[in-house]
């Protein structure tokens, strides 16, 4: 039985009731075959038993009240997954359907997405099964100062530096920065997406969506075509959703589609981005309320934006939330590119369809590395006692998706699977941190 197979029944055996884990491994094992051949040390090192298997997995308590004095307790989780070539990082996910599973499978995908980046940060995540809907801004800093008044113990600027995710954007990573310092009495860059007046790096809000459009431009650019003039199906409506429509636009694409949990809307004028920013990010609405701002627009609580004909396609949303059927869709629909904003948002089987078709395909671990290459990027600053321009941190951001671009196509290219994207960035992300976890000896 090969060494990749091993590795595989081992996860199964394992890791029972995790499914979101075992399918994010599993895409991660199965594309690594041709580089774990040429590297036998891989093999005698154990380095596949040894990157499946968590650091250390945290779970703990958070009682928190509401503003009726009625006490609720949540679960918290952090996974340290692995730290060969970095301080863990990764965001914090606060979403009902939060469990081990996803946080490990999330964990999983950042250690490899974090060394495509091309700096020093290893891979963790963190989250809660906390719903931050319809919660008073009160019951959000109760719930997040008892989240932190466990967390803090684990994590440090050298240690292990979390960010946002669903749920936990700016005033989320307020609160939580502060219960840090308060128990702590350190002022440090121990959490990233910070607010910019107290040590946030200009452009984060906008590096993963921004990042995730510089990736696809590169991928189309390579087949002589671009954003320009094309027509872009987008799902979700957070953060990486509006800034990635924000850059689409700038880039002379027109954008139709965008969802939240409870319905999609289709605008085929353009989406007006400046509605969507007041509903989502100042009202913390429904999408239901675009219709207010553009009455000709459609909005419909059933289906999925991928119905619609669009040149690209670029899930922005959540885990397998684009399945077969919306892919064989797409490409009857004559779709050319797919970009993941969100993690794992095409299962397994649309991923097929993708490359057996054509389609140019660019894999979360890589479209939406952005978010954390500026995160890593605000380390820095924060290190330094220093901040950067928005031009700057841009400029840098954009550099390092391109990089990230060549990486993953030579890679592909190198192991035989040319324009296979999913296999390069795998290979790519992996071979740094092995040849690190080689280097540094069995531990
Ligand atoms: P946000 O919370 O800002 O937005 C998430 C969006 O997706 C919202 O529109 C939300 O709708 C929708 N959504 C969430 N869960 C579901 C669901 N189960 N079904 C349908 N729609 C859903 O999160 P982000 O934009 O930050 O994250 C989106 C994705 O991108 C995630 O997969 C995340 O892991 C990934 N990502 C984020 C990065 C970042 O820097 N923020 C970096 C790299 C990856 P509603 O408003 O109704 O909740």
């Amino acid at each position: 039985m090969s060494y990749v197979s091993e590795a595989m029944q081992e996860l199964d055996a394992r890791n029972p009731g995790q499914p979101e884990f075992r399918q994010a491994a599993k895409e991660v094992l199965e594309s690594l075959e041709s580089v774990i051949n040429e590297h036998p040390e891989y093999r005698r090192n154990a380095i596949l038993e040894r990157i499946i298997e968590p650091d250390r997995q945290i779970m703990f308590r958070v009682p928190w009240t509401d503003d009726k004095g009625v006490a609720h307790v949540n679960r918290g989780f952090r996974v340290q997954f692995n730290n060969a070539i970095g301080p863990y990082k990764g965001g914090i996910r606060l979403h009902p359907s939060v469990n081990l599973s996803i946080i490990k499978f999330l964990g999983f995908e950042q250690i490899f997405k974090n060394s495509l980046t091309g700096l020093p940060i290893g891979g963790g995540k963190g989250g809660s099964d906390f719903d931050p809907k319809g919660k008073s801004d009160r019951e959000i800093f109760e719930f997040c100062r008892s989240f932190m008044t466990e967390l803090y113990r684990h994590i440090g600027a050298d240690v292990d530096v979390p960010a946002g995710d669903i749920g936990t954007g700016a005033r989320e990573i307020g609160f939580m920065y502060g219960t840090y310092k308060k128990i702590t009495n350190l002022y440090e860059g121990v959490l990233t997406g910070k607010g910019l007046t107290y040590g946030g790096s200009l452009a984060r809000t906008e590096a993963t969506g921004y990042g995730l459009v510089y990736l696809t431009e590169e991928m189309l650019k390579a087949k002589g075509k671009s954003f320009k003039g094309s027509v872009v199906a987008i799902s979700g409506s957070g953060n990486v959703a509006i800034y990635a429509a924000e850059k689409a636009t700038a880039l002379g694409a027109k954008v139709v589609t965008m969802s939240d949990s409870t319905g999609w809307i289709y605008d085929e004028n353009g989406i007006d981005l400046a509605a969507v920013k007041e509903i989502k990010e100042v009202k913390r609405g429904r999408l239901s309320e675009y219709k207010n701002y553009r009455p000709k627009a459609q909005y419909s609580a059933s289906g999925r934006v991928w119905q619609v004909k669009c040149d690209i396609a670029l899930p922005c949303a959540t885990q397998n939330e684009l399945d077969e059927s919306d892919a064989k869709t797409l490409v009857k629909n004559k779709v050319i590119a797919v970009g993941e904003g969100a993690n794992m948002p095409s299962t397994p089987e649309a991923q097929e369809v993708f490359l057996k078709n054509g389609v140019l395909f660019a894999p979360a671990k890589a479209a939406n590395a952005g978010g954390v290459a500026t995160s890593a990027l605000e380390m820095s600053q924060n290190s330094q006692r220093l901040s950067w321009t928005f031009e700057e941190v841009d400029a840098k951001l954009h550099g390092i998706m391109i990089n990230i671009y060549r990486n993953m196509a030579a890679a592909a290219e190198k192991y035989g699977s040319k324009d296979n994207f999913i296999v390069g960035a795998n290979i790519a992300g992996f071979k740094k941190v092995a040849d690190a976890m080689v280097a540094q000896g069995i531990q």
